[in-house]
């Protein structure tokens, strides 16, 4: 029998290019890495894709006022989302645009055949319409008379349109959720999904539009463009070569279903009834899971002065390194509720768990090692009773990281990652080198518990990898080893005897708050 692929598939959803992304679209992209790094690490064949949503009519609109077609407007935006990633570290494997002609080929022929099996019909519409969400609502899915998803108010618009029969398949959407409940995740999202969405009955929905141009033509009907969510979501199986007509590619028939969809809280909806209600359409096994994250909320008033509340990737990097923001990103998002950006928050962290607990931890070791065996690693051969907490800790916490990233508890995962870094530490004050280094009949001790330190270090480093890889890559570079394998986790050994570590060089510098604030609000204020 063929051996089972383990296989990933892993999707961000695709960034609107109406504007620059902030920190909150890339705290997405962020977390989607270290979800895809970890599975690679772990043994795993992944497919990771991200991209943008380039049509519809708020681009169109966005495009005239800055002078521009819309495909030049969409052309600088996708790249500055490119950049974007880049500068964070991200490491995908597909960037798609759906712009992209075979895309919109695609998505064309997917609304043609929804079209002929009935599943799509011509009606008119008339209801409240939400511009920049291109959504209609009806009365009572207003809150205070506002749009329900971003609180604008609403206009009464009229149109001949295309609807798509979600009322068909509403029962049999339900029925799914229920009986898979770790399709949406967290368990919060799926109730809003079942109680907000589907409870109070599916309205079929408008999926053409035809106030605007920028989009994808219906083909049998030209005065209409696809909705630009019917389009947008597509993009999750036409660029792994989905084909209408059954004939996919290898891509496609190797990684479809998706693992997991990661998406915001906001764009439920979408995800966990429009979407899945597509797919039932075309006869398609739905994702195995669609997650959505929590926000990350700006908590600064004096950065909503000065830049009305938007924070930058490409700023924090500059003044704070990229796996320094990484791992703000991963470690302080919590698992279901919002998490809050403030430069103090970020200084604190950087501080104590990475310049304290890592960075010295990593800079001590490797300068002992230098000062008493001239950076030589040497036998373990003088065991003691209290290594034995410190090397179980270490053994057991692969298994706790898996368990954490099965379910996307990534702040946890990376957390117990960091908890080797502390009991390392604690490790050394328990065993006090310097005390052992003035006694040369402990020469030996001395050796062990450099190597028991050591190799705590490479193993927290091959799973911290999957986080901070350019830090990891440093420790590495430090200890002077190329074993960064998962499966060198499997025992406590390693790190060569005999190898010469490297000058110790400090990973992450002690932050002075007050002079980084006042860089970054200088700099701000001019
Ligand atoms: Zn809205």
């Amino acid at each position: 029998m063929e051996a089972q692929i383990k296989k990933f598939y892993i999707s961000t959803a695709i960034a609107y290019t109406s504007s620059k992304p902030h920190i909150g679209n890339t705290y997405e992209i962020v977390l989607a890495d270290a979800i895809a790094r970890y599975k690679r690490l772990t043994g795993y064949d992944v497919y990771f894709q991200t991209g943008t949503d380039e049509h519809g009519q708020k681009i169109e609109e966005k495009a005239k006022v800055n002078g521009k077609k819309p495909q030049e407007f969409v052309d600088e935006v996708a790249l500055e989302v490119r950049r974007i990633w880049d500068i964070m570290n991200t490491d995908y494997d597909k960037f798609v645009r759906t712009t992209n002609p075979a895309h919109k080929e695609m998505v064309a022929k997917i609304f043609k055949r929804l079209y002929d099996q009935g599943d799509i019909y011509k009606g008119k519409y008339e209801g409240l319409y939400c511009t920049p969400c291109e959504s209609y609502f009806t009365q009572s899915q207003l809150v205070d008379d506002k749009c329900p998803d971003c609180g604008r108010p609403v206009n009464r618009a009229s149109e001949e349109a295309y609807f798509l029969k979600l009322s068909k398949y509403a029962e049999r959407l339900e029925k799914y959720i229920e009986e898979n409940p770790d399709f949406i995740q967290p368990e919060s999202r799926r109730n809003e999904s079942v109680n907000n969405f589907i409870k109070p009955g599916l309205q079929d929905l408008c999926v053409s539009r035809t106030s605007f141009d920028w989009g994808v033509p219906v083909s049998f009907d030209q005065d209409h463009v696809v909705y630009v969510w019917i389009d947008a979501l597509s993009n999750y199986i036409t660029f792994l070569g989905y084909d209408v007509d059954g004939n996919h590619n290898e891509e496609f028939k190797k990684y479809w279903p998706a693992d997991v969809h990661l998406i915001g809280k906001d764009i439920l909806r979408f995800h966990a009834i429009y979407w899945p209600i597509m797919l039932m359409a075309l006869g398609l096994p739905l994702p195995k899971k669609v997650f959505g994250h929590p926000w990350l909320l700006s908590g600064d008033d004096k950065m909503s002065k000065s830049k009305g509340n938007i924070i930058y990737a490409d700023d924090l990097v500059k003044y704070f390194g990229v796996d320094a923001v990484r791992y703000y990103l991963l470690h302080d998002i919590p698992f279901a509720s919002d998490g809050i950006f403030t430069y103090d928050l970020l200084i604190e962290r950087i501080n104590s768990d990475l310049a304290n607990t890592l960075g010295n931890l990593v800079n001590r070791t490797i300068s002992m090692t230098n000062k008493y065996f001239n950076g030589i690693v040497v036998e373990p051969n003088v065991h003691e009773e209290i290594d034995n907490e410190l090397i179980e800790l270490v053994k057991s916490t692969p298994l706790k990281v898996e368990e954490k990233m099965n379910n996307y508890r990534v702040a946890d995962a990376l957390d117990e990652i960091l908890e080797i870094f502390r009991r390392c530490n604690k490790y050394i004050d328990e065993t006090m080198p310097w005390i052992l280094a003035k006694d040369e009949t402990k020469k030996d001790r001395l050796g062990t518990v450099l190597y028991n330190l050591l190799e705590s270090i490479r193993q927290g480093t091959v799973l911290l990898q999957a986080f901070l890889p350019e830090t990891a890559e440093k420790i590495f570079s430090q200890l002077n080893t190329e074993n960064k394998h998962y499966d060198s986790l499997k025992e406590f050994n390693g790190l060569d005897v005999g190898i010469k570590v490297n000058e110790a060089s400090p990973l992450f510098l002690r932050i002075d708050k007050e002079e980084k604030l006042k860089e970054i609000y200088g700099e701000n204020n001019e």
